[in-house]
């Protein structure tokens, strides 16, 4: 009897002891697991943000529309492409330094963020180009979004140095509209990029859609009620 209660003992503690060497197992498992999933998340996180702006890149924007162009199919909606380019910005950074420049971008993009609903899609397309997806929203309030974003940077009234004389920062916009100018998505990028161009060639600071390619910036501004 007393034997017997001795290796009673005895197994419970083994007993405990495994017990608790699986739970401490079980724990640091579930615990490597989370930390290599949020690993995971992370990485994936950075390798769709742009890393001065924290806007997204191209390469998430080049996945991404791929999707909004099935969901636009699918619901029969709309996206508008809205093509961002800054003015005189070269002349920025000769005048203040690439420093001073990674500042002005950084201050941009926030500034899309502000004027921007949270379903829209804001990407840094490229050095101080910007593209923002807008889905469900006709064409002439995307035109007003875009034209927010313009007076809000134009607000800020920033300068390039003296030898540029009283040239400022400024932004062009150029937009387009799936499926209404293209069904081809790739098209509507490349229409939102001539109306930029067209922004650009009628001196910059100015908001452009795809269909007012040719006008003057006067009959531009006297449609918007700027003139
Ligand atoms: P435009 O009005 O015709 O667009 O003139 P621009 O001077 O803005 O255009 P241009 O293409 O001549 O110059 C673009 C400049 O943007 C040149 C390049 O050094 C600068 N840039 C591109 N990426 C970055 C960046 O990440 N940081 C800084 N600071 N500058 C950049
Ligand atoms: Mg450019
Ligand atoms: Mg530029």
């Amino acid at each position: 009897m007393l034997f017997n209660s001795r290796i009673n003992w005895s197994r419970l503690v083994i007993y405990n002891f495994l017990f608790l060497l699986a739970a401490f197992a079980v724990t640091r498992l579930s615990f490597e697991v989370k930390r290599y999933d949020e690993m995971r998340k992370k990485e994936f996180r950075l390798a769709r943000t742009d890393k001065l702006t924290s806007l997204a890149n191209r390469h998430y924007f080049d996945q991404k529309i791929r999707e909004e162009v099935a969901y636009a199919d699918a619901w029969n909606s709309v996206i508008n492409i809205l093509m961002f380019d800054l003015d005189n910005f070269k002349g920025y950074n000769d005048s203040y330094g690439h420093a001073s420049g990674d500042k002005l971008l950084k201050l941009f993009s926030d500034i899309i963020k502000q004027c921007i609903r949270k379903t829209d899609i804001p990407v840094r397309y490229g050095g101080e180009e910007f593209l923002i997806m807008i889905r469900d929203m006709d064409i002439i309030i995307a035109k007003s979004v875009g034209e927010r974003i313009r007076r809000q940077l134009e607000k800020q009234c920033i300068r390039l140095g003296n030898k540029f004389g009283r040239q400022m920062v400024t932004v062009s916009c150029g937009i387009a509209q799936y499926p209404v100018h293209s069904t081809n998505i790739k098209d509507v990028i490349e229409m939102a990029d001539r109306a930029l161009y067209h922004a650009k060639e009628i001196g910059r600071n100015i908001v452009v859609c795809y269909d007012e390619i040719g006008m003057t910036r006067e009959e531009l501004e006297r449609k918007q009620g700027l003139g």
